[in-house]
């Protein structure tokens, strides 16, 4: 009975060691792991023990006699994975580095700012060194686990169980929340600095990429950013303006957020109660007029940037008749024949239910917003059709033809990426919305992780390799005598006034 990697899996690699077998692809260091969707499993010489389920975060791994009809691809999805990459030199175990000693003998402190999950992969590193005696995670808010909280879809409700590997790595004796301490305006680097040995920034990317179009701030024009907190409950969105008495909402970019917005949108919002979404936004959705969400995307079916569970995802609520999905393209563009665009062909080719009951999105492609229109709110979109380019290395480029049309729409979301702060007491690189780090380190005893790294890139997992990577630059320069020991005083000292110990009161609160 072999095992299949199914939905949107969260790449973090623990089944990959669990694995007795070594049957799971790519492992970390291996070509390709870093932009990989989703991890595969070799149905051939899987041997059906199920350790890779219970090490699997988010329950996304299942025997295959155990799979519901639109998990079905997912079969397909991981034999066509050997295909390409047989793997059939590889060793009989998988790649797990030995565990790295310090030679120091500590007791070392460190405070971690922010608790999303390149913060709480971070403090979970570290504090598999004995020498690290305390490990502090600093955040703004109330309630840790940042963007698994306030960003994954609450229909995502797998992805969403990471939450309890979190609540196991804050259970951890020397692990300490100090929540509602915003690091830079409660407290400074420099006082952080006198009493912990490294602090390490886990702080990520909470702005949004601008459209730089007119109309841009029209109410009823949000960003994706927004509207994801306002629907997960984000204490900062609680205000958002959201108009939801249109027919028809428009979402500008064609990644898996956009997907997530369009769907949550569209949803029966019976089907969302249970989940995480928000009291408040679940009443709205209730009383939503939104009937169809376009979903713009400036290239072709080829250039999006959906991943592929995402579209089996919807391909199964397709098929299931939840909503209605309409494609529209050139059809005189080439077709990719990658599995992206196959699942994408495939959608086309299914026949919308014709009954005007169900609600629909329509991923348009080839098309870019010029205008929002709208006098005091937002009352559409005024796009222009591109013809698409392809460059001598295979690129392909939106060019603007003349053509352009009104698509009306009560509502539109900006959803083409994220972008980092600055963050205070930091160098920051304007052009990458990042902080410049070699390895993680800033300077010998401050370092980043995750988002604020490496840009708003990857999967939940992802942080755990780049966490592993920034907590080996820290070991490197405690073992190397650097920085030189804080004088010692207790943190509490440092924002007793101003934050509080947390750690027993928020344990998994609300996850
Ligand atoms: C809308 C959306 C949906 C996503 N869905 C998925 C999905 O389904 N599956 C998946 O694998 N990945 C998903 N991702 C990606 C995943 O969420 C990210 O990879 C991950 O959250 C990045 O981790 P991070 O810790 O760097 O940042 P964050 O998760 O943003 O965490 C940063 C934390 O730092 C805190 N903080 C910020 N500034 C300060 C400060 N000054 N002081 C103290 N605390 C501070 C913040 O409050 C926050 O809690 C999604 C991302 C988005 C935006």
């Amino acid at each position: 009975m072999p095992y299949v990697v199914t939905q949107s899996c969260c790449a973090d690699a623990s089944c990959v060691v669990a694995c007795p077998v070594n049957c799971i692809h790519p492992a970390p260091g291996e070509p390709g792991f870093a932009e990989a969707e989703m991890v595969h499993i070799d149905q051939d010489a899987c041997v059906g023990c199920g350790a890779c389920v219970t090490a699997c975060p988010v329950g996304a791994i299942k025997a295959d006699t155990r799979l519901s009809t639109g998990e079905q691809p997912f079969v397909a999805l991981n034999a066509e994975y050997y295909e390409v990459f047989p793997h059939a030199d590889r060793a009989p175990v998988a790649v797990v580095p030995p565990q790295r000693r310090l030679t120091r003998p500590g007791p070392f402190q460190v405070a971690v700012i922010g608790a999303g999950p390149a913060g709480l992969y971070t403090a979970d590193e570290l504090l598999k060194h004995p020498e690290v005696a305390g490990v502090d995670v600093y955040e703004r808010l109330r309630t840790p686990y940042g963007l698994v909280r306030f960003g994954v879809a609450p229909d995502h409700t797998t992805t969403k169980q990471v939450s309890r590997l979190f609540a196991t790595i804050e259970r951890q004796p020397r692990f300490r929340y100090r929540l509602g301490v915003h690091v830079g305006r409660d407290v400074t680097l420099a006082e952080l600095r006198q009493r912990y040995d490294a602090v390490v920034y886990a702080v990520g990317a909470s702005a949004d990429r601008r459209l730089d179009i007119p109309g841009e701030d029209l109410p009823g024009s949000v960003a994706a950013t927004e509207l994801v907190g306002w629907y997960n409950g984000h204490p900062d969105r609680a205000a958002l303006e959201v108009p939801l008495d249109h027919e028809r909402a428009v979402v500008i970019g064609n990644g898996n957020v956009a997907l997530d917005v369009a769907r949550i949108l569209t949803a029966d919002p019976e089907t969302l109660v249970g989940t995480d979404l928000a009291a408040g936004p679940l009443g709205r959705l209730r009383t939503s007029a939104v009937r169809e969400v376009v979903v713009l995307g400036r290239r072709g079916p080829a250039q999006s940037a959906f991943t592929v569970p995402e579209l089996i995802g919807l391909s199964a609520l397709a098929d299931a008749g939840a909503i209605d999905v309409v494609i529209e393209a050139d059809p005189d563009e080439p077709a990719g024949t990658d599995t992206r665009s196959r699942l994408l062909a495939g959608l086309a080719r299914r026949t919308p239910s014709g009954d005007g009951q169900r609600r629909r999105i329509v991923l348009r492609f080839g098309h870019s917003p010029i205008e929002l229109l709208g006098e005091h709110r937002v009352e559409g979109v005024r796009v222009v059709r591109n013809r698409l380019e392809r460059a001598a290395d295979g690129s392909v480029r939106a060019v603007p033809t003349d053509e352009t049309s009104v698509i009306d729409a009560g509502l539109v979301v900006r959803s083409i990426g994220h972008r980092g702060l600055p963050v205070p007491d930091l160098p920051f690189d304007e052009a990458t919305g990042t902080v410049p780090n070699d390895a993680g380190r800033v300077e010998p005893g401050v370092y980043v992780v995750g988002w604020i790294k490496r840009g708003p890139v990857g999967f939940i997992g992802t942080n755990k390799t780049c966490a592993e990577e920034t907590v080996s630059s820290l070991l490197d320069d405690l073992d190397a005598g650097l920085p030189a020991p804080p004088a010692p005083a207790a943190a509490e000292e440092l924002d007793g006034h101003r934050g509080r110990d947390r750690r027993r009161a928020t344990v998994g609160a609300g996850s």
